[in-house]
């Protein structure tokens, strides 16, 4: 598969492939941009039907951790690792031993992380032969507790601080009595349902199991909908946190809430969206701007000298940079993914 004419390239620093004989391992790491520091990114292993999916999903992912890294503001870059295999049947030792010295290879230029199929406990094994692993060492937490490796608390506390700041900047108000529409109450969607419940908020919150829905019923006095109509309830905020491509041609139109914040990655089914939405007068938080708490997690794991608020410090700067891209938008007339894109391009220096 030629690469440079890939639809996806995107003038990637360095595109790597692997195969151990030994392990069976078959990988490719992509290096997007190192302008602001050494790429991060999360490793997933799936199942790809071909090796050109692999390549298509490494490309676009690693891209994404550019922006990503820039609007948080990390000294880092945007890279990415994909593990062509099942992770229910297809994970050794040997396999993860065998990733770590293909990302110590690197030299440095790329740090590996957990994603989709990929647990603390496989970092681990990568971790023995390779400097270069992180998310593994999970030391400070946003509220204090004790952190287990799972960036959730972060990226839900600032999903949070990213709503707080959409709601002030839309109704120049906080969020006592405002109606936020959850969808999806996973590990990030139902922790967000508690900040939103002690804020004040009243919530609806939908999924497709039951059982974290009956806990948000039970404890912050959520009420359970349709998972097919949530898009488009009578609210104030619609928070997507389950999968991509909540915002499509099929439910752009029926959303009635007239900001949009949340979770999930990929919330845009397309870019046309971006335009769809404006033109609405809808807010659109992008997805990528309002997430960034993962990614921050991982980085203070990686800084010696960090603490519990510094941590907090810069996951409420989230809110701060969604206020700044918000101005933007509305100061250009362009729409928020667009605005967003393009200060982080300037940040990274594309
Ligand atoms: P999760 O798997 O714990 O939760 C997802 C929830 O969505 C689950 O409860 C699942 O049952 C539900 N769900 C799945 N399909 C659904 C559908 N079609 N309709 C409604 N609900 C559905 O995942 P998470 O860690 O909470 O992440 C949620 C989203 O946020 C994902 O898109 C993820 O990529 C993104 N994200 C997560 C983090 C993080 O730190 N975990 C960081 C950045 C972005």
């Amino acid at each position: 598969m030629a690469l440079f004419e890939h639809p996806d390239f995107d003038n990637h620093e360095q595109v790597a492939f692997h195969h151990d004989v030994q392990s069976g391992l078959r990988a490719i790491i992509a290096v997007h941009n190192t302008n602001l520091g050494p790429s991060l990114g999360g490793c997933r292993m799936w199942p790809y039907a071909s090796s050109s999916d692999a390549l298509t999903d490494v490309l676009r992912l690693s891209k994404g951790m550019s922006y990503k890294a820039a609007m948080a503001n990390l000294p880092q870059g945007g890279g990415k690792a994909v593990i062509i295999g099942n992770p229910r049947t297809d994970k050794s030792d040997g396999i993860m031993q065998a990733m770590g010295k293909f990302v110590e290879s690197f030299g440095g230029r790329y740090l590996i992380a957990e994603d989709s199929g990929i647990t603390v406990s496989d970092v681990n094994q990568m971790a023995t032969q390779t400097k270069y692993a992180s998310g593994n060492q999970a030391r400070y937490s946003v509220d204090g507790s004790q952190p287990d490796g799972n960036p959730a608390p972060s990226t839900s506390y600032g999903v949070f601080c990213g709503i707080q700041a959409a709601v002030a900047f839309k109704f120049n108000s906080d969020l006592k009595n405002k109606k936020v529409a959850i969808q999806g109450v996973g590990h990030v969607g139902l922790r967000l349902a508690e900040h939103l419940f002690k804020a004040g908020a009243k919530l609806y919150v939908s999924d497709i199991y039951e059982e974290n829905l009956l806990i948000a019923q039970d404890k912050y006095n959520a009420e359970i909908v349709d998972n097919n109509s949530i898009h488009s309830l009578n609210v104030d905020v619609y928070a997507p946190c389950a999968l991509g491509g909540a915002i499509n041609q099929q439910t752009v139109n029926n959303i009635q809430a007239p900001i949009i914040a949340g979770a999930a990655n990929n919330q845009l089914i397309n870019d046309d969206m971006d335009r769809v939405l404006f033109n609405r007068n809808i807010l659109y938080v992008p997805d990528y701007v309002i997430n960034a708490g993962g990614i921050i997690d991982i980085y203070h794991q990686t800084i010696e000298n960090s603490n519990n608020e510094n941590l907090r410090t810069q996951l409420e700067k989230i809110g701060d940079t969604i206020t700044d891209v918000l101005q933007h938008s509305i100061a250009n007339n362009v729409p928020t993914q667009q605005i967003a894109n393009k200060i982080a391009e300037h940040k990274f220096g594309k």
